[in-house]
């Protein structure tokens, strides 16, 4: 059965390239009908950000992608956080040690420090691990007597010198790397916590884990885990690799990172994060007013198209027609006006029904209260002229609120008294009639103009911006409708100089 993760570190927020990586996870489970499962990796304490845990999980369920097994919801697994599974890693990376594939390292921070400062371009390796203080140079009796007093070690992997080690990459192909090139990382570090290297394999393989897909930015590191794969034992339980394009910055230069968002104004995280020291805020996705299914959509293009001009793609459809083959190997440029181009679209190909609890948020911040009924009405009125959440409040508060403002210079100019008395004739006869049907209102107010001797356009932008307050929304009449009788008389009482 197919089982992938997602191993996040929880130290920040979650990058747009995070959710990419979920997604592509998610959809490969979905497709071959197999499981996905959420591992926390807080191995490294130093690195560890309060909240960024419960951040991770409510970006999963914003989005929808909610994992089979997880320190949310657990499994069979369990746990699924590696801070809590300390005790299990020892084990294996004393069976390296006893097997020749790791060794004890006993240098002081002092002591590497020492060979940075002496060995140029120092590395811990084949070239270095011999004038070092380790189980490799110390004779048994010593290394014996050193663990039984206590002293301070790491556990490190002893990489063989002139080997390639390579593996087949569901996206890049055939990957080698020469092991000369690869030092010797450490596994087990002084706390007795393993790293990040250890960690993922062994998980990898107690959970099962058949396809691991994960940023190209790990790809330098796979050659410590293939090692280890194949030092463990377990290479034919090997899961298979996928390695993601990197998320590029808008004008191609590099990998997107948090600063570009901030320097260019826009979001590259899911939702809002405030680092919880700096208390610097990195906007979101969802804040910013992205519905969640053309955020996943805009996600699924950067690196993957279905080989048609298709563009829009529910996440059921996704999962339907994803696959790896299709996904490129170079890396995607971001850009947030096309990003924004799917949210709209997402906007007006929803339904009214699935709008309105986002919107009815909008209006809420606002302190503005609809019926459900009011909102969803108006929604279909003026969907189409919004790209982010937000400018439904731009598009329809008039609907609820009467203007605030009006743009005066738009009429101002050709105002006059013909005008005025049109507008004062046209009260009279609204007060008077029936108010239920757009298209009979617009029947007679056109009719009215003629026989005051006003084209139709000199009136009809001035009742536009009476009734909403500037060059904007649906058609007047519909408004107006919306509005009611009496509102309208009021907005255009209100608006006449
Ligand atoms: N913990 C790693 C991260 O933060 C996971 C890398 C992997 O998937 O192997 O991205």
């Amino acid at each position: 059965k197919v089982r992938v993760r997602f191993a996040p570190s929880p130290t920040g927020g979650l990058h747009i390239g995070g959710v990419r990586t979920i997604l592509f996870n998610y959809i490969f489970a979905k497709k071959n009908n197999g499981e996905f499962v959420l591992r926390i990796e807080d191995t490294d304490q130093t690195r560890y950000v309060p909240g960024a845990e419960e951040y991770i999980i409510n970006c999963l369920k914003w989005c929808g992608l909610n994992p089979g097994e997880g320190p949310n919801v657990g499994g069979e697994y369990a746990p699924y956080r590696q801070s809590e599974r300390k005790p299990i890693y020892k084990k294996y990376a004393d069976e390296l040690i006893k097997n020749g594939y790791a060794y004890y390292a006993f240098d002081t921070p002092e002591e590497l420090e020492n060979a940075r400062n002496t060995i140029e371009n120092f590395r811990y390796d084949k070239s270095t691990r011999m004038t070092l203080r380790n189980s490799l140079t110390l004779s048994a009796v010593e290394v014996e007597q050193l663990l039984t007093q206590g002293v301070p070690y790491v556990v490190r992997i002893k990489v063989p010198e002139d080997q390639n080690i390579h593996f087949v990459d569901l996206i890049r192909g055939h990957v080698s790397f020469d092991s000369n090139e690869v030092d010797d990382k450490v596994l087990l570090k002084a706390d007795g916590m393993p790293t990040y290297h250890l960690a993922v394999v062994v998980d990898d393989y107690l959970m099962k884990i058949t396809h691991a897909f994960r940023g190209e930015e790990w790809l330098p590191s796979s050659p410590i885990h293939i090692l280890l794969w194949k030092y463990l034992g377990w290479e034919k339980d090997m899961p298979e690799w996928a390695h993601l394009p990197l998320i590029l910055k808008p004008d191609g230069h590099g990998k997107l990172s948090k600063r570009d968002g901030q320097r260019l104004g826009f979001p590259v995280y899911a939702m809002n994060w405030t680092d919880p020291v700096t208390k610097e805020l990195a906007a979101g996705f969802k804040e910013v007013g992205f519905l969640p299914e053309a955020f996943l959509n805009m996600l699924a293009m950067l690196g993957w198209n279905d080989g048609t001009d298709q563009e829009l793609f529910s996440l059921e459809e996704l999962c339907e027609k994803f696959s790896l083959e299709r996904v490129n190997k170079s890396g995607a440029k971001f850009d947030y006006e096309k990003a924004k181009w799917f949210n709209g679209e997402w906007i007006k190909k929803s339904s009214a029904q699935r709008l309105y609890p986002y919107v009815k948020e909008v209006f809420k911040e606002k302190g503005i209260s609809v019926t459900e009924e009011q909102l969803v009405k108006v929604i279909d009125m003026v969907k189409e002229r919004c790209i982010l959440l937000p400018d439904f409040y731009q598009q329809a508060s008039f609907f609820f609120e009467a203007p605030q403002q009006y743009d005066i210079d738009a009429v101002k100019p050709k105002w006059n008294a013909d005008k005025a008395a049109f507008f004062d004739a046209y009260i009279k006869h609204i007060e008077a009639g029936e108010f239920i049907d757009a298209a009979v209102l617009e029947t007679e107010f056109k009719q009215l103009a003629a026989d005051k001797g006003l084209k139709i356009g000199e009136v009809m932008l001035p009742f536009r911006i009476m009734l909403v307050g500037g060059k904007f929304g649906p058609q007047v009449f519909d408004i107006a409708l919306a509005l009611g009788k009496e509102e309208t008389i009021r907005r255009i009482q209100t608006a006449l100089p």
